[in-house]
């Protein structure tokens, strides 16, 4: 999520932008860091997360055509009746949900799904077409190479407070405050001025300090 949005700014701004990770990217313990994950507009009844995964498979896509790598094989997302009374409850919900968006989900009865899955059988269920496999630590590695192509510093360091919420610079946009490394061991919260962009002040590197997690 960082990395994707690091890239995103990137795109968009010409701010000065540092990325902290405290293990470094696509480390072991972050849960981003896998082979794949399921791409899916399957949310139950959450609508706005529907709409969301809607926005986000454009995304993805311009992700795919910059880096110029397969990320998300779109194979479709096949949700089957079963014995569970909440997943199945969950796939009648999602299936609605993308029925009123018109999202071009296709229900299925048995005779079907057994046609045209025949390795699966079910009383019903319902095929998403916009669904598919995201290749995660591909799309990882992606990401890295772009925002670092971008300009974003990217570093092994670990943020221990939020500097945003309690920082005077509080009230200005955010986009106008960077962090800066002031020493080997030391980062700061630095405002940005918009006017020009070698023009860059320390704000209060006391309370802004963030101490880096030892190689
Ligand atoms: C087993 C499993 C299966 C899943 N399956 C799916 C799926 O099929 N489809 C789906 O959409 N979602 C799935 N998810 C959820 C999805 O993987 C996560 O929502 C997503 O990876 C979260 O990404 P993230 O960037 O927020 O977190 P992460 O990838 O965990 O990244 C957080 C990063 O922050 C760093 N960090 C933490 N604290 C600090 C600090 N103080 N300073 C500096 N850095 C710090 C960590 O080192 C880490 O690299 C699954 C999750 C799991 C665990």
């Amino acid at each position: 999520m960082g990395l994707a949005t690091a890239y995103s700014i990137s795109n968009t701004d010409d701010s000065k932008i540092l990325l902290l990770d405290r293990y470094g990217i696509g480390n072991d313990y972050c849960s981003s860091n896998d082979v794949n994950r399921v791409f899916r507009y399957s949310y139950g009844n959450d609508e706005h997360y529907t709409r969301m995964a809607v926005e986000s498979l454009k995304l993805w896509k311009n992700l795919e055509k910059e880096s110029g790598q397969e990320l998300l094989l779109p194979t479709g997302l096949l949700m089957l009746q079963g014995e569970d009374r909440d997943a199945n409850g969950f796939n009648e919900a999602s299936y609605r949900t993308l029925s009123r968006l018109k999202l071009g989900a296709e229900e299925l009865e048995a005779e079907e799904i057994e046609d045209r899955f025949p390795q699966f059988r079910a009383e019903k269920g319902f095929f998403d077409p916009h669904g598919g496999a995201l290749l995660a630590s591909k799309a990882l590695y992606a990401l890295n190479s772009l925002t670092e192509k971008h300009g974003v510093m990217v570093r092994k360091g670990q943020a221990t407070r939020l500097l945003l919420g309690d920082h005077p610079c509080r009230n200005r946009c955010w986009r106008d405050c960077t962090i800066s490394q002031t020493s080997s061991d030391d980062w700061a919260l630095v405002q940005h001025s918009p006017k020009s962009k070698t023009n860059i002040d320390v704000v209060d590197p006391t309370t802004a300090r963030l101490p880096q997690t030892p190689e």
